[in-house]
């Protein structure tokens, strides 16, 4: 399991409902764990991981292992607007100011299937706003104003080149 790295075309898919926890599932989620951690992310989609289902994971308060994973995970309801810096995996080096909801609250179920709801606020929510994005193939580049995007726009091209190099194109 590695990183995708932006323009990889998985970070662009809409991930399916996760239907089954099995063994698997914790194996994947165990690994997410760790590359998250080596990587010093506070939070990754399985998409980021070239999994397409619904799920992520957040360690955003230090919480216990369990309450880390979300899967087929919905915000209900939004509250306010905080402008703030933010990175992604999928973008090593970049940081741009997002809008995103300060408050939210959601509902998800957790590793044991069970039902959850969730009310975060500040880098909690940011977290949870922007991996759920990431389940709809929607970027943090998406959500930047046009002027925070063209002051990130040659660490994007220099992606896409990376990329090209690496992959043959079609
Ligand atoms: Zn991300």
């Amino acid at each position: 399991m590695n990183i995708a790295i932006y323009p990889d075309p998985v970070l662009r898919q809409k991930a399916k409902h996760l239907t089954e926890i099995n063994r698997e599932t914790y194996q994947r989620v165990e690994e997410m764990l760790e590359l998250m951690y080596q990587a010093h992310g506070i939070g990754l989609a399985a998409p980021q991981v070239g999994w397409s289902v619904r799920l992520f994971i957040i360690d955003a308060n230090g919480s216990s292992a369990e309450e880390k994973v979300f899967i087929n995970p919905t915000i209900i309801e939004e509250v306010g607007e905080v402008n703030k810096e933010e990175g992604c995996l999928s973008f090593p080096g970049v940081l741009s100011k997002v809008a995103r909801a300060q408050k939210i609250k959601a509902h998800a179920y957790n590793l044991k299937g069970q039902k959850i709801e969730i009310e975060a606020e500040g880098l909690a929510a940011r977290a949870w706003q922007h991996e759920l994005d990431h389940l709809n193939g929607c970027l943090f580049i998406d959500k930047m104003s046009p002027a925070n995007r063209l002051a990130i726009s040659n660490q994007i091209k220099e992606f896409e080149r990376a990329y090209r190099s690496n992959h043959v194109v079609v």
